[in-house]
């Protein structure tokens, strides 16, 4: 090997030949598990972003496969020291199996991956809502236990893009999570570390009792990467999952179907005296006097088109032309009131 090119062969790379993962991302999962217990009691889990699959093939071996390995004297935690013992050890792992078929394991990818045992695969964008229906017809109206996220962007290398791609992923895993997660249940994701992570958590610990940042030790230093590992699931009373859906034009949306605390509109006010310039008017309008607001010219258009219509719908449209200017009025000095 050249002088000053870096052996990206590291220790977790070689254990996870030794052990035949896909990848050495397996034993990120390994490690998140052995600090918070994410495995215990979990029968029905999704693996979002899955492909190649070596998070899929830790599920199917703990969960599905209850694949045991032993080694003399061996902690299966991944710990560098354990590493180092078995890189050096002749003795083969010692391995039980016996398959549990109340496991149910769904993976979700753009790619395809190679087949796992007790592993379903689902092929799809996670930013879709067509996913998470797929998932919640796969589970029969039952919910997911746990529910993983590993996704990441081809990265750009411009940070602030790689971020908010990855934001995006985190916040079409997070809507499926809302759909097919039990209350109770668990939800670990990737996440690229920046400023914004207490804002993140906060975020967060809306819907979960307890949120955590971790990254563990097989995460390279030099990655920007890390995990979020939220626990038991609580979303707030009379929250619908399905009536958010994060990716849809809003344009589209009909929000007279949402009720309760679904249905949260932000209004979206003109401010300002409607009888002064507006910001479209030129410096010549002005000075001509052509100035008022196109919210004070389409109230008088209105008016002045009284000849077109009826007297009662003249009339009613007058008392709409004089709420409206009320309106803005109110909101003014109400607003000028607090400054
Ligand atoms: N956890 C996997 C493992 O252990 O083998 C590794 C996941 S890899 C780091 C990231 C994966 O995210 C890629 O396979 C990629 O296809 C997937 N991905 C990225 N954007 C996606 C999207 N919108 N929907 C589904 N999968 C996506």
């Amino acid at each position: 090997m050249g002088k000053g090119i870096k052996d990206k062969r590291d220790v977790y790379y070689r254990k996870a030949k030794e052990e035949g993962w896909r990848a050495r991302s397996a034993f990120k999962l390994l490690q998140i598990d052995s600090k918070f217990n994410i495995f215990e009691n979990v029968s029905k889990v999704v693996d979002l972003c899955a492909a190649p699959g070596s998070w899929s093939q830790v599920l199917s071996r703990k969960l599905y496969l209850k694949e045991k390995v032993e080694l003399e004297g061996l902690a299966d935690n991944g710990d560098v020291l354990d590493l180092l013992m078995l890189m050096n050890t002749k003795q083969p792992p010692r391995q039980e199996k016996i398959s549990n078929e109340n496991v149910q394991i769904v993976a979700v990818d753009l790619q395809p991956m190679a087949p796992l045992p007790g592993v379903v695969q689902i092929q799809g964008d996670i930013t879709k809502f067509s996913v998470a229906e797929k998932i919640m017809r796969h589970f029969e109206g039952t919910k997911a236990d746990l529910v993983i996220c590993d996704g990441a962007p081809d990265v750009t290398g411009l940070h602030c893009m790689d971020i908010y791609i990855q934001s995006q992923l985190l916040l079409g895993a997070l809507h499926i999570t809302c759909n097919v997660l039990k209350p109770t249940g668990n939800f670990v994701a990737k996440i690229f570390h920046n400023k914004d992570n207490d804002l993140l958590t906060n975020q967060l610990l809306m819907l979960f009792k307890n949120v955590e940042i971790v990254k563990p030790s097989s995460s390279r230093n030099s990655s920007i990467e890390a995990f979020v590992v939220c626990l038991n699931y609580c979303p707030p009373e009379g929250f619908d999952p399905t009536q958010i859906t994060p990716f849809l034009d809003v344009r589209n949306k009909n929000f007279d179907s949402l009720t309760g605390i679904n249905k949260v509109i932000i209004p979206f006010l003109v401010c300002g005296d409607v009888s002064t310039f507006d910001s479209d008017c030129s410096l010549q309008d002005s000075e001509e006097d052509n100035h008022k607001s196109s919210h004070s010219k389409a109230a008088t258009s209105s008016i002045l088109n009284y000849n077109d219509k009826g007297s009662e719908e003249l009339q009613n449209d007058i008392e709409e032309c004089a709420n409206r200017i009320k309106n803005f009025k109110s909101f003014e000095h109400s607003d000028q009131n607090k400054l």
